[in-house]
C-alpha cells in the first residue's frame, strides 16, 4: 500500500490539479485512488467507493477490462505510435474510423481524430469556418452555443462553453461565439408547461439568428442532454423545434456527443435518441471507456464532401490524432460494447430501472426534482419542496451532499445544488439499488446538517 501521507505531501508540493481550488486542496489534502474493479474505485485508506460518475463520464465499460489491456499491449508491441499526417496511416485508425461511421447516423461517413473532446471542439470551429469559406459565404462565422454548457478547456472549448466563471477568469474568449438560454425547465421554466418552455427555448435560437443576421451565423452547437451543465434533459418539444429553426436558416448542427455518445442515453449516440442528423459530432470519453485519451469529430457528408472537393491542405491536426494504441483500445471497446449488448442493456434494462428507482428520491424532503434518461440522472436540491426555493448559496448544499456521498462510498457530482450521476453502463440492477440507497443516506445526512 502506498503511504497516504507521503503522497499527499508530494501532491501538495508539486501537483496542480484541474478544476481545483489550489489553496483549499493544500489545506485538505487529496484522496489517493489506488485501484479499481468493475464499478468500484478504492482509495489508499482501503475504502471502496461506487463510482457513480464513471470517472469523468467516461468509463462506460467499467474498470479492470483485461480485453482493453490486451488491445493496448498488442498494439504497443506492434506499432506503439505513428502519425496520420500527410499521406500515412495505420490499421487501428482506419478500422476505428470505419466502425464509427457504421455506428453513426446514416449520412456521417468520415472522422477526424483528436486527442480529447476539447481538441475535437477546436476542430469543429476550424471545420465550420472552412466549410462556409469554401461555400463562398465567409461571413457566416458566428457559432451559437448555450449558456452553462461545457465544451472543453482549451480557449476555443471554453469560448463555446457557456460557463460564466470560466469566461471571467480565462477570457477574452474567441470572438464570434454567442450564447442562448438552455432548456432547463426545473431551473428556468416552471412557470409554464415543459412543452411550451421547450418551444420558447427554440424560439430564443431563432431570435438570436435574426438579431445577428442569418448570413452571419455558421452553426449551432449543443449536447443532446447537457451534461456538466446539470444533466439537463430537454423537454420533448425542444429538439424538433430546434431542427426546424436550423433548417429555415441554413445553419449547421453540431451535436457534442462527448458525454452522450457511446451508450449513455441508450443509443450509440444521443443524436439517435432525439432523431438528429448532425453535420458534425465531436466525440471522446466513452469512445475508449476512458482507458486511453482519444477523441474526434464525426463529419457528415455535407461538410466532408465540401472539404474534399475543394482540395488544398487543411492546416490542422494533432500529434496524437488517431494514435494507434488509443485507436486499438477504442476499437476493442466498441467491439466489446457490441458483443455484450451494452446499448440494449441501457435502453431496455438498467435505463428504465434507474428511472424508476431514481424518481423515488423525488419524495425526499430536500429534493425538488429527480430526472434521468438512460444512465444519466440528476437531483435538484431545494430548501422548500412546495415552491422549489433553493438553499442559500452560502450553505453550498450541493458540495456538502457530494462530500457526504463520498463519505458513504459514492462518487456523485455537484453543479451548484444539482447532483449528477453518470455511472458505468455495465451496472446491474442490484448495483443501481446500491447507488440509490447510498444517495438516499447522503441526502438524509445533508438534510440533517442543514437543519431540515
Ligand atoms: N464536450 C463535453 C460535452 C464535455 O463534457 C467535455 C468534458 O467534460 C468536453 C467536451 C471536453 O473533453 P476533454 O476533457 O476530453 O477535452
Amino acid at each position: 500500500q502506498p503511504q497516504t501521507g507521503e503522497l499527499q505531501a508530494l501532491d501538495r508540493a508539486h501537483h496542480l490539479h484541474p478544476f481545483t481550488d489550489f489553496k483549499a486542496l493544500g489545506e485538505e489534502g487529496s484522496r489517493i485512488i489506488t485501484h479499481a474493479e468493475g464499478i468500484y474505485i478504492y482509495d489508499s485508506e482501503g475504502q471502496r467507493i461506487l463510482d457513480g460518475m464513471a470517472g469523468l463520464w467516461c468509463v462506460n465499460l467499467g474498470y479492470g477490462r483485461q480485453e482493453l489491456v490486451d488491445a493496448a499491449t498488442e498494439q504497443m508491441r506492434q506499432l506503439p505510435y505513428y502519425n496520420n499526417f500527410f499521406k500515412t496511416t495505420h490499421e487501428p485508425a482506419v478500422r476505428l474510423a470505419e466502425k464509427l461511421c457504421q455506428l453513426a447516423p446514416s449520412d456521417i461517413n468520415r472522422v477526424f481524430f483528436t486527442g480529447s473532446g476539447s481538441e475535437a471542439n477546436d476542430t469543429v470551429l476550424r471545420m465550420v469556418r472552412r466549410y462556409w469559406a469554401i461555400k463562398g459565404r465567409p461571413r457566416k462565422r458566428v457559432v451559437i452555443a448555450r449558456e452553462n454548457a461545457y465544451h472543453g478547456s482549451t480557449i476555443a472549448g471554453m469560448s463555446l462553453g457557456g460557463m460564466a466563471p470560466m469566461h471571467a477568469q480565462g477570457g477574452p474568449c474567441v470572438p464570434g461565439i454567442e450564447h442562448i438560454r438552455q432548456p432547463y425547465w426545473f431551473g428556468e421554466g416552471r412557470d409554464q408547461s415543459p412543452t411550451a418552455f421547450g418551444q420558447e427555448c427554440a424560439a430564443a435560437l431563432e431570435a438570436k439568428i435574426l438579431e445577428l443576421g442569418e448570413d452571419n451565423v455558421a452553426a449551432f452547437i449543443a449536447e443532446p442532454v447537457q451534461g456538466a451543465g446539470g444533466a439537463i434533459i430537454p423537454p420533448d418539444s425542444y429538439w424538433p423545434a430546434i431542427k426546424a429553426v436550423l433548417a429555415r436558416h441554413d445553419i449547421l448542427l453540431v451535436v457534442d456527443e462527448v458525454i452522450c455518445g457511446f451508450g449513455r442515453l441508450g443509443e450509440w449516440f444521443g443524436s439517435q435518441h432525439y432523431a438528429l442528423q448532425p453535420d458534425l459530432m465531436p466525440i471522446a470519453k466513452g469512445l475508449s471507456s476512458g482507458y486511453l485519451p482519444i477523441g474526434g469529430v464525426l463529419v457528415g457528408d455535407r461538410v466532408a464532401e465540401a472539404l474534399i472537393e475543394e482540395g488544398g491542405e487543411f492546416f490542422h491536426g494533432f500529434t496524437y490524432s488517431g494514435h494507434p494504441t488509443c485507436a486499438a483500445v477504442a476499437l476493442r471497446n466498441l467491439e466489446l460494447m457490441e458483443r455484450e449488448g451494452v446499448i440494449q442493456h441501457v435502453r431496455e434494462d438498467v435505463g428504465p430501472y434507474l428511472a424508476k428507482r431514481w424518481s423515488e428520491l423525488a419524495e425526499h424532503p430536500i429534493v425538488g426534482e429527480a430526472r434521468s434518461l438512460g444512465l444519466i440522472g440528476s437531483l435538484e436540491l431545494v430548501a422548500d419542496k412546495a415552491n422549489g426555493e433553493r438553499f442559500d448559496k452560502s450553505l453550498a448544499a450541493g458540495n456538502l451532499c457530494r462530500d457526504l456521498c463520498f463519505q458513504h462510498g459514492l462518487v456523485i457530482r455537484s453543479v451548484g445544488d444539482t447532483m449528477i450521476v453518470s455511472p458505468p453502463l455495465v451496472m446491474t440492477r442490484e448495483q443501481i439499488d446500491e447507488l440509490v440507497a447510498l444517495a438516499r443516506q447522503a441526502l438524509d445526512d445533508t438534510a440533517r446538517h442543514l437543519g431540515i
